[in-house]
């Protein structure tokens, strides 16, 4: 059984931290600072890191895998299409990996930077996805390097893993997503349920990671953009007819941009 412990690092960032109590083997995603692994390996004598997974370039995500590479030897994994410091394994859609005997398959997940990718390990029993910046709970990354129609795609194929998938995405922007799903939802009671539950998790201190893609589903305005009311709702934001669900997302997106 793999445990999963995020390592807060800068303002919003988590660190996820996956380990193998059977062989005191753990890895990271996305460590844009080694300075929390490097705390915790040190609190956990015997542990060794042996792997580092890197979704996109953004130095938030790789800030720290050169010195942890170097302290540790761990293997780094990430994208082919962006420049990874450190990289020994360029991963593309359909690649498959081994992290801690779990198999993940690799997403291009292109939108928030053109080369994201997304892991996911489709055990029956606890799929798990770390997407980085592409979907968050209750929001989604901002375009970046992509376009909305891209992002959309994206975020599309992500929704469409079974409903159980675990979702650790990197930034704690849930609240204030949540704002926003409201405003863009004021009638789905699932997402001013959320907001509430959020609101009282983020007062006592906790995190509202990971979600679930059932979750997102019912609350994500980005995952809802073919409902007719968050259509309606867009049409009225950009004063035109939003023909497409790839277009209702794009209104989103840009609104979302300045909320
Ligand atoms: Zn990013
Ligand atoms: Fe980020």
């Amino acid at each position: 059984m793999i445990q999963i412990d995020a390592l807060p690092a800068f303002s919003d960032n988590y660190l996820w931290l996956l380990q193998d109590d059977a062989t005191r083997c753990c890895a990271v995603v996305d460590p844009g600072d080694a300075a929390p692994v490097l705390a915790w390996l040190e609190s956990h004598p015997g542990w060794k890191l042996t792997d580092i997974l890197v979704t996109h370039h953004h130095h938030d995500h790789i800030g720290g895998v050169a010195r942890l590479k170097e302290a540790t030897g761990a293997r780094v994994l990430g994208p082919a299409q962006e420049k990874i410091p450190a990289r020994d394994e360029a991963l593309g859609d359909g690649d498959t990996v081994q992290v801690l005997g779990l198999a993940f398959r690799v997403i291009e997940v292109p939108g928030h930077t053109l080369g994201h990718i997304a892991y996911y390990h489709g055990d029956v029993a606890r799929p798990l996805l770390f997407c980085g910046d592409t979907l968050f709970a209750a929001g989604c990354g901002r375009l970046f390097e992509g376009t909305p129609e891209q992002m959309h795609h994206s975020l599309s194929r992500l929704a469409a893993l079974p409903a159980a998938t675990q979702v650790f995405c990197t930034h704690e922007y849930t609240l204030s997503n949540l704002r926003f799903a409201k405003a863009v939802e004021p009638g789905n009671h699932a997402t001013s349920n959320r907001f509430d539950e959020v609101t009282r998790l983020r007062e006592q201190g906790g995190i509202s990671l990971p979600s679930t893609i059932a979750l997102e589903l019912a609350t994500n305005p980005f995952l809802r953009v073919a409902e007719t009311s968050v259509k309606q709702m867009a049409d009225e934001r950009a004063g035109r007819d939003n023909p497409t669900p790839a277009e209702v997302f794009a209104t989103l997106r840009a609104w979302k941009d300045q909320f």
